[in-house]
């Protein structure tokens, strides 16, 4: 084999994520059938170990999707809006609007509620936009990666079914780095990944899936094939995929759950996750003319928007900034283009995203904080 010239980076950006190498090492776990007796020795513990993470009980049912977050959402899209029926995309950036770019591509009647980057869903206009609108399901990311903005799941839930519609959850960047409050928020269904907060490589869409759900997924028609929560609802009962998953990433969420589960504990990682919010929000405070982006009391355990002093662009962030950490051993996150672009445009001061979700350590956030000091102070 020609010797590959890869360079071995920390990755700080937001997804995908650092991954330890005990669970990079559990990819060489023997492969299986997935419709074998050693398919079920890995899914049932996966299955449990994610309501575990997710603090949810039988009421909601976890499925492994092949494909990715985006894959997730799809399908909860094409399941869960019937013809002559609209959803409410509710966006507070570029992966909320993800959703609406979804529901188009498949033909569903869509209208979009926006709120302004950096800022979380205010109840009042979202209760007025319900007034009006009517929805039959309404979308809404729990934790908008691209502005480091966390919304009140439980707050926007419980005014979406003040209207009779049903809420669907995009938390693909959180799950696994903060108590969801599914149960409390109730959400027909929660949809994430697997490299994001839980650390490992991309190649599952992860729903959990409430009763409600179900049964109006049988009212909806053309639901598609892998696309259908009904068709993959069979197999997850059972402990299986759709479809044949990537065995060795199967491997990988059996032990990095377990790992999650019983190792570190569910509460210990969330509380490492609020640790490390402080601990960038207090770096941020001691570097002159950077400032915190994302609106008080929303801001995401799991990454942070820093924004910059004004006449920093953009190029000097993803050239000067993101080279220099790179010379250093880091992938440093240079923000979300659509969202820098729009923002540089208007005249606005930029933003860099410093991801610290999935496995980083405190210990590991100090040395790259202390790093990016040293590159922003010298620019
Ligand atoms: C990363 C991300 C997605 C897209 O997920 P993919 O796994 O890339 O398909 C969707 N929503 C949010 C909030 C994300 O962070």
């Amino acid at each position: 084999m020609t010797k590959p010239d890869f360079t071995p980076l920390k990755l700080f950006i937001t997804g995908p994520t650092y991954i330890r190498d005990e669970a990079k090492a559990a990819g060489e776990l023997p492969e299986f059938g997935h419709r074998d007796s050693e398919n079920v020795k890995r899914m049932a513990p996966i299955m449990e170990n994610l309501r575990r993470v997710a603090l949810v009980d039988d009421s909601y049912q976890p499925m492994l999707i092949n494909g990715s977050g985006s894959t997730a959402m799809e399908a909860a899209v094409r399941s869960l809006v019937a013809d002559g029926e609209t959803m409410l995309n509710v966006t507070v950036g570029a992966f909320g609007d993800l959703f609406g770019r979804i529901a188009s591509a498949n033909g569903k009647q869509c209208e979009q509620l926006r709120f302004d980057y950096g800022r979380a869903i205010d109840p009042d206009v979202l209760r007025k936009t319900l007034e009006r609108v009517r929805p039959a399901v309404v979308t809404f990311t729990h934790n908008e990666t691209s502005t480091g903005v966390t919304n009140d799941i439980v707050a926007v839930c419980s005014l979406i079914r003040e209207f009779g519609a049903m809420p669907v959850v995009d938390g693909v960047s959180i799950f696994g780095g903060t108590d969801l409050k599914i149960m409390e928020a109730q959400p027909a269904m929660y949809v994430t990944a697997t490299q994001k907060s839980l650390a490992l490589p991309a190649g599952f869409g992860i729903a959990l899936v409430g009763r409600e759900a179900e049964e109006k997924a049988a009212r909806v028609a053309n639901r598609g094939y892998s696309s259908c929560i009904l068709n993959q609802l069979a197999k997850a009962r059972i402990n299986q995929t759709l479809t044949t998953p990537n065995t060795q990433l199967v491997n990988q969420l059996w032990a990095q759950l377990d790992y999650i589960v019983n190792e570190e504990g569910v509460e210990n990682r969330f509380a490492r996750h609020a640790a490390m919010r402080a601990q960038t929000a207090e770096w941020v405070s001691s570097m002159d003319g950077f400032d915190l982006f994302a609106q008080d009391g929303h801001r995401s355990p799991t990454l942070t928007t820093v924004q910059c002093p004004q006449g920093l662009t953009v190029e000097q962030l993803k050239k000067g900034v993101k080279e220099s950490m790179r010379a250093r051993g880091y992938l440093f996150d240079p923000g979300y283009g659509k969202v820098n672009a729009e923002m540089e445009k208007a005249g606005k001061r930029v933003i860099f995203r410093i991801g610290h979700m999935g496995d980083i350590t405190p210990a590991m956030l100090a040395e790259y904080l202390e790093e990016l000091g040293e590159v922003l102070k010298a620019l």
